[in-house]
């Protein structure tokens, strides 16, 4: 079976094609999948029913159940644990902001990045996720809260450039003005840092917003947070976020998740300060979110003012990351973690999110 919500629409005309129909079906069948996200055949309306029954037996299209959902009571921040078809777990997270609804998507099921304060390595990685379920996860929470979803975010469970060709065409897919049509500079990908995946990137041509997953200025601090960063050192990753930046124009965002005692010295900000010397980017500042196996802590407040002062007085635009949905563990990992271990263990106490 075929997977027809992954096709572009050339491919969808081809299979109409070899199914001897007119290629006004591919346009009502694309339609259907990308603008109104309707998640089975039956609801194809202006279709024959013996063209959704002959659909039916040649194509899928991969489902996107809820499971659970949550909605923030401080700021209406809703999140979401989705069912694939397969019966995996996935987060999503949808926030509204002044200029309209931010989603917050994952790429894979899982994720082999093994980052050592995150709790979407600790569930383990099954599989990426098809074009269809990145997209799926839009189409599902749009047509739950009954809103349209204008800036995209890919910074839920998984690393986006590990599933490289299905993010890009996701990409594509959600641009398309005969679909979603988002636009390439409201969507953000955030990587933990694969370099020549920033390079591909580029060479992309799409003008979407970068954010490099930094956390730590130096290859000792990083390599012991990070194990991506052995391969890919420091010096190389931002030298690819300056190419990206060069050649696409867009200001490149650092995050840098603070632990205490671990990267919030005065040393540390003085590093980071001389690693992004000169370059027009942005450094966002995440007090950690203690996963209970991770044993991480928080700064105090005070202490992430004085990191964000310090970079400041070096000349680094640093903002404080406004913590939305903090009622409803907001951030990505635990939920899945949650759910796998109950169906293992029959019940799970730990809290905490990534
Ligand atoms: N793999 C991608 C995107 C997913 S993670 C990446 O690394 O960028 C999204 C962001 O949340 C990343 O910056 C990640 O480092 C951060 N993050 C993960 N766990 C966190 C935690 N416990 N507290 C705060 N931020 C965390």
């Amino acid at each position: 079976m075929t997977d027809i919500k992954s096709l572009t629409i050339s491919e969808l005309e081809f299979e109409m094609k070899s199914l001897a129909l007119p290629s006004f079906r591919a346009k009502q069948i694309y339609k259907w999948l990308h603008v109104q996200g309707v998640m089975s055949f039956d609801g194809m309306l202006n279709l024959p029913k013996k063209l959704r029954e002959s659909l039916k037996e040649n194509y899928f299209i991969p489902s996107c159940d809820i499971e659970e959902k949550y909605v923030s009571a401080l700021d209406g921040t809703v999140k979401y644990l989705f069912r694939l078809y397969d019966g995996e777990y996935i987060e999503t997270v949808v926030m509204k902001y002044s200029y309209g609804y931010t989603i917050c998507v994952s790429s894979q099921v899982g994720c082999k990045m093994g980052c050592t304060f995150c709790a979407s390595t600790l569930a383990g990685f099954k599989r990426n996720l098809l074009p269809s379920e990145l997209e799926g996860q839009i189409h599902c929470a749009q047509n739950d809260l009954g809103v349209r979803i204008s800036h995209i975010v890919l910074m839920g469970i998984g690393e986006p450039l590990d599933n490289y060709g299905n993010v890009i065409k996701f990409l594509h897919t959600v641009n398309d003005k005969n679909g979603l049509n988002i636009s390439m500079r409201d969507i953000t990908v955030s990587t933990c840092g694969i370099v020549p995946r920033i390079y591909d990137l580029i060479n992309e041509k799409i003008p979407v917003t970068l954010t490099l997953s930094l956390h730590a200025p130096d290859d000792k601090l990083r390599s012991a947070m990070m194990p991506v960063n052995e391969k890919w050192g420091v010096k190389e990753v931002v030298k690819a976020c300056r190419a990206y930046a060069e050649n696409t124009s867009r200001r490149v965002s650092f995050e840098y998740t603070l632990i205490k005692g671990v990267n919030d010295t005065p040393e540390c900000a003085k590093k980071l300060a001389a690693l992004l010397k000169g370059f027009i980017s942005h450094v966002n500042l995440i007090p950690v979110n203690d996963v209970a196996e991770r044993g991480n802590v928080k700064p105090s407040e005070n202490a992430v003012k004085n990191f964000q002062f310090a970079l400041k007085k070096l000349g680094i635009n640093a903002t404080i990351r406004r913590t939305l949905g903090s009622d409803i563990n907001a951030s990505c990992g635990q939920l899945r973690r949650i759910k796998n271990n109950n169906s293992q263990n029959g019940g799970d106490t730990s809290e905490n999110s990534c």
